[in-house]
């Protein structure tokens, strides 16, 4: 097998993974600093597996260009920076994380960003920070929240929900969570028959669902609304699933008393410069921004490297 793999995200690759990879071909890392499109699309013209994350769209002028593709390798479980439907049609195959779920309760970073989140928020950790650098020692401008006694509410149990719900539980919370495909339950978790019912619920609202065409704007102003007023919002799945002109309107009219999220709409697009949540994040201490960092840890990260090499190695094996 000697098959030409180009690594467009190479920073940090794992060396193990890129062990792996050696095994099964040649790899050229992409690392030409602002590269004009074309220079991409040429090189991925002469590849045969294409490596990315989510710095690229892999849209179908992306995908016409690898003539000679046969796999896209991403180490994700969100695919929506990929065209899947005409990766398909074009024969190519799209491996990912997605389903990968024995494998992925070994990962924790995005749950763990999570939480540091969540209390960064309750506890203004990076407005209290600037403070101390601006010379200022004011305790009483920083009183925060308790998360013991506090209701938390998940919006999907899946991987990282199940980690939060777990999180939430050692810290002394009541946990809702509502998730209708979500079977066996978790023990310690009340289960919510509807949204709705979680929602209303819901001092902190923390969301882990897809993105998919049944997820985008699920959490809307009627939705934000159903929330007690002054609730907390937590967003680190994708930034579609929320309908940010409602969550700007709930953050100035105080029903959201303060929001986090790791995800942007278009995030990746020029829309993100404008973004009018990041306007009122200069302007406002309630919310936090972070960029899309929920799963980069260095070690994550390697173990999701090495874990999609091999699971490349063995797919190429099969053809
Ligand atoms: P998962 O597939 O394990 O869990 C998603 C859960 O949502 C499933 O249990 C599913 O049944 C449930 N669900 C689907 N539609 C629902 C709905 N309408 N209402 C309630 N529940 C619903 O996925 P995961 O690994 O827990 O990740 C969740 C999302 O987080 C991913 O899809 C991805 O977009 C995002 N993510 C973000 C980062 C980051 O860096 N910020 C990292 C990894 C994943």
């Amino acid at each position: 097998m000697n098959y030409r793999i180009l690594n467009a995200e190479p920073d940090n690759y794992s060396a193990r993974a890129e062990a792996v990879l050696a095994e099964i071909g040649t790899v050229e890392n992409f690392t030409i600093p602002n590269p004009t499109p074309d220079l991409f699309l040429g090189r991925l013209a002469e590849a045969d597996v294409l490596i990315v994350r989510l710095a690229r769209q892999i849209n179908r002028e992306v995908l016409d260009a690898g003539k000679r593709l046969k796999a896209i390798v991403s180490a994700t479980t969100g695919l929506d920076h990929i065209d899947l439907a005409y990766a398909e049609s074009r024969g190519i195959k799209v491996l990912s994380l997605r389903g990968e779920y024995e494998f992925l309760r070994s990962i924790p970073a995005t749950a763990e960003h999570t939480w540091g989140l969540l209390l960064a928020l309750l506890r203004q950790i990076p407005e209290a920070h600037a403070s101390v650098l601006r010379g200022e020692w004011t305790r009483d401008l920083f009183r925060g929240h308790d998360l013991a006694g506090q209701t938390l509410g998940i919006l999907g149990l899946g991987r990282i929900g199940e980690k939060i719900a777990r999180y939430g539980l050692a810290f002394g919370m009541r946990v809702l969570a509502y998730d209708p495909y979500r079977s066996p339950w978790i023990e310690g978790v009340e289960r919510c028959h509807t949204q709705a019912e979680l929602l209303k619920q819901s001092q902190i609202f923390t969301i882990h669902v897809p993105l998919n065409p049944t997820t985008v704007n699920l959490v809307s102003s009627r939705e934000i609304g159903l929330l007690p007023f002054g609730a907390v919002l937590i967003n680190t799945a994708r930034g579609e699933v929320i309908d940010e002109a409602a969550l700007l309107a709930a953050l100035e009219s105080g029903q959201v008393a303060g929001a986090a999220l790791d995800v942007l709409c278009d995030e990746r697009g020029p829309a993100r410069q404008a973004s009018p949540l990041a306007a009122y994040a200069r302007q406002h201490t309630n919310l936090l921004l972070t960029p899309h960092i929920g799963g980069a840890t260095y070690e994550s990260m390697a173990a999701t490297e090495i874990f999609m090499a091999q699971k490349l190695k063995t797919y190429l094996e099969s053809l």
